[in-house]
């Protein structure tokens, strides 16, 4: 196995391109090397970007969007002054990953690329809007966060693209997000269910919103229509429950030990109407 360590996007995308066989990014390695001690994944080239400049940084520009370097960890996010002032719920979900041990190392990007359907950050990336910047043999791109998994461990990235960074929208003025997961156990577990809301409002009416939902499909969904159940209420029972409706309805669920369809199905709409909640109080604070 070739081990590499690019100075710089460019060089990884040229080592991406110039090798044959499997090949792996390592950010925190969290899954990457827990897939190769296991026998999942023997790569061939394993092409290290912790050691490119700035992606460590977590930054906001003038016009309050932010950029969030791809070996940022949990941790660092976390402990990040601003950005979970602006953006609560991914920093939420990012933290719900793992450990102490694990926050030392994962990144939003590589639970975005290990394309899980129960990664806890995916949710949360999607309903804030986020976009990456993907860097390859033809320069770099900016992508959806949604447009990025494929299905079960499969994303649209082309051999040589390389994400370059993790890319959230300025949070503005009346603006929340909450991400919520059900567990079977208090901490250290995937999520049965994960779900995201990032809503926005003028007074008390919600007036922009944006929900996805984790683990209930091959990948994180964005639900329009449980947006659309929000966008012009003041969160009375009737746009909960329309909500937790239309969060149902798009669950197309597997069925496990871990949770039925049956409640996959449900827990949708119970986590939607609780993240509604907690964005919603958070959002009017904002104002
Ligand atoms: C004990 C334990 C508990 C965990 N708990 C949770 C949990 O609760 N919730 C959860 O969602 N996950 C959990 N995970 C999984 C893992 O920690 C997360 O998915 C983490 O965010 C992965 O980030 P990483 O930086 O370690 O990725 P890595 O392992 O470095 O990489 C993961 C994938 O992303 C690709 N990749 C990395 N960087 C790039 C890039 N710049 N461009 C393109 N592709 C890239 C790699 O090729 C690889 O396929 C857990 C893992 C462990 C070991």
């Amino acid at each position: 196995m070739r081990y590499l360590t690019p100075a710089s996007f460019e060089d990884a995308v040229a080592m991406a391109t110039g090798s044959d066989g499997v090949i792996r990014f390592l950010a925190g390695g969290t899954d990457v090397l827990v897939q190769m001690r296991a026998d999942i994944v023997t790569p061939d080239t394993l092409i290290d970007v912790k050691k490119i400049d700035g992606v460590h940084d977590i930054s906001r520009a003038d016009d309050g969007s932010w950029t969030i370097g791809v070996a940022s960890t949990g941790a660092e996010m976390t402990e990040h002054d601003g950005l979970g002032k602006d953006w609560p719920g991914v920093v939420e979900a990012m933290d719900l990953i793992g450990s102490t041990q694990v926050q030392g190392r994962a990144t939003l990007t590589g639970n975005l690329c290990n394309a899980s359907p129960a990664a806890d950050s995916v949710p949360a990336m999607i309903a804030a809007g986020a976009t990456v910047s993907v860097t390859g043999p033809d320069g770099t791109r900016t992508v959806a966060v949604e447009d990025i998994a494929t299905g079960p461990g499969k994303t649209s990235l082309a051999q040589g693209e390389l994400i370059s960074s993790v890319n959230l929208p300025a949070r503005g003025a009346g603006g929340g997000d909450a991400y919520l997961r059900f567990i079977p156990r208090t901490e250290m577990d995937i999520a049965v269910v994960g779900c995201a809301v990032n809503l926005r409002v003028d007074g008390d009416t919600i007036t922009e919103a944006r929900v996805s939902l984790g683990a209930v499909a091959p990948t994180a969904l964005l639900v329009t229509d449980a947006a659309t159940a929000l966008i012009g209420s003041t969160l009375d029972d009737a746009a909960l429950d329309a909500l937790a409706a239309a969060a149902s309805a798009a669950c197309n669920p597997i069925d496990d030990k871990r949770g039925t369809i049956e409640f996959r199905t449900k827990i949708a709409g119970v986590l939607a109407k609780r993240a509604a909640k907690i964005a919603y109080d958070r959002a009017r604070a904002q104002q």
